[in-house]
């Protein structure tokens, strides 16, 4: 653990990764397992690992990369913190991402500029922009991050990095700070599958405190890992591999694809029609629930609240206009009105009933397939400044891993080649519960 914060006193300069440190407290937890021994089954014990800024965490600054939450420091835990500690890992700091996870550079951060471990005239990808760059630039072992529309997936594949978002259901989402409830996942980012792996089981589980987590039991995710592909059926979706994806990316999917025809898998091409819709249906749903999620920062009850205020509305609209960001105002507005009596029918209900019809593609594929292969992005990482002024070619960058959230599918990316010296990922989709699929076939892969 001392190691880890030379490291990143050496490193961090460069990349920006962490948002607050740990420090004091993750030295003395260390110091404390030094004493008491670890068992053997404790494999995670004493590892470093970083927090995405969305996750609350007891005494530690949590500020989900808004002004609006400057500062602010939680009196509980997010279950998966809970769960780490009783792993015994180690939390060094917190992790930089977009503001309220709405984004997909780590740009819209309202703190600072993270950078792609691999050439940092690059974006890191978001909104797990922090958790991607650090463990991709070897500050921690492991990050946790969280997925609402491929949040751990695209930085993951854009830093050449593991990054797994679970099926919904699969991991609490108590202390989650919520951006879109119905799609938020919290999943790790690691260096390989196999830790991949044994972070997903450390923090899986149904949950008293989220009624929307599964009861189904948590089977050990590395059991079967090396079963190898011999007969496993692989779609790829042509519509994943039509125009706009860069042509890079492509020809590494290609080459995956091969690699697991050699490795005695059957791949063949599906069609996912509805998928198309995908970010337009995901725009509307995902600003609607945040609409309503962010209603709580209201300059009262948490972190930033505006001075010389005339009366109370004047504390509300002047902490939410001085403390919320601009990328945070577009999703409210556009959610607020998605949901205004008028437009619900025209557009919330519309989505809702498209977001059926992507669920069924997903459906009939896994009839008969095992798992589906496709790129994570359309593109390796772009150069910062390039994009963040045009939302909605940052939103079309989402096109390849927005309809796994809506479908509550797990989805992991994993390096799949290199182009320019920039990584390219590869996502592995699987039925709801299937991640042992997922990571038998990283394994294989990678
Ligand atoms: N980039 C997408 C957005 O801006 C997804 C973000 C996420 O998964 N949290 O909403």
């Amino acid at each position: 653990v001392a190691q880890t914060y030379d490291v990143i006193a050496e490193r961090d300069e460069k990349i920006g990764a962490f948002l607050a440190l740990n420090k004091d407290q993750a030295l003395a937890q260390a110091k404390e397992l030094d004493q008491v021994g670890i068992a053997a089954d404790q494999v995670l014990a004493g590892i470093p690992v970083g927090i995405k800024d969305n996750i609350v965490t007891r005494d530690l600054t949590t500020t989900a990369a808004s002004k609006i939450l400057e500062n602010f420091n939680p009196i509980y835990n997010a279950t998966v913190m809970d769960k780490l500690a009783a792993a015994k890992m180690i939390t060094v700091g917190k992790l930089n991402m977009d503001e309220f996870a709405m984004g997909g550079s780590t740009e819209t951060s309202a703190f600072k500029l993270t950078k792609n471990a691999w050439d940092q005239t690059k974006v890191p990808g978001g909104s797990s922009g922090g958790s991607a760059a650090a463990v991709a630039s070897g500050q921690v072992i492991a990050a946790l991050g969280s997925d609402t529309g491929g949040s751990i997936r695209q930085p993951a594949a854009y830093n050449g990095i593991v990054g797994m978002k679970p099926t919904y259901g699969r991991v609490s989402r108590y202390g989650l700070i919520a951006f879109a409830s119905s799609l938020d996942q919290i999943g790790p980012l690691t260096r390989t599958v196999k830790d991949n792996a044994l972070m997903l089981n450390a923090i899986s589980g149904a949950d008293q405190h989220d009624f929307t987590s599964s009861r189904r039991p948590v089977p050990d995710f590395t059991s079967g890992i090396d079963a190898g592909v011999k007969g496993m059926r692989i779609a790829v979706p042509k519509e994943y591999m039509g125009d706009g994806i860069a042509p890079e990316v492509k020809d590494a999917i290609k080459q995956a694809i091969k690699t697991y025809e050699e490795l005695g898998a059957i791949v063949e091409e599906v069609s996912l029609p509805y998928s198309k819709y995908g970010v337009a249906v995901y725009y509307i749903i995902a600003s609607s629930e945040a609409s309503s999620n962010l209603q709580r920062f209201d300059g009262i009850r948490y972190g930033f609240r505006a001075q010389d205020v005339k009366n109370l509305e004047d504390v509300y609209v002047r902490s939410r206009s001085e403390g919320f960001g601009d990328e945070v105002k577009r999703r409210i507005m556009l959610g607020t009105f998605s949901l205004s009596a008028g437009t619900y029918d025209k557009f919330f209900k519309k989505a809702a009933q498209v977001r059926t019809l992507i669920c069924r593609d997903f459906d009939r594929v896994f009839a008969d397939y095992d798992l589906i292969l496709a790129p994570t992005a359309p593109t390796v990482a772009y150069g910062i400044g390039e994009e963040i002024d045009d939302p909605v070619t940052m939103y079309m960058n989402d096109i390849l891993t927005i309809p796994v959230n809506l479908a509550g599918l797990p989805g992991m990316s994993l390096p799949a080649g290199f182009a320019n010296g920039l990584p390219i990922g590869m996502q592995l989709i699987a039925p709801q519960f299937a991640e042992q699929t997922i990571y038998q076939a990283g394994y294989a892969f990678e």
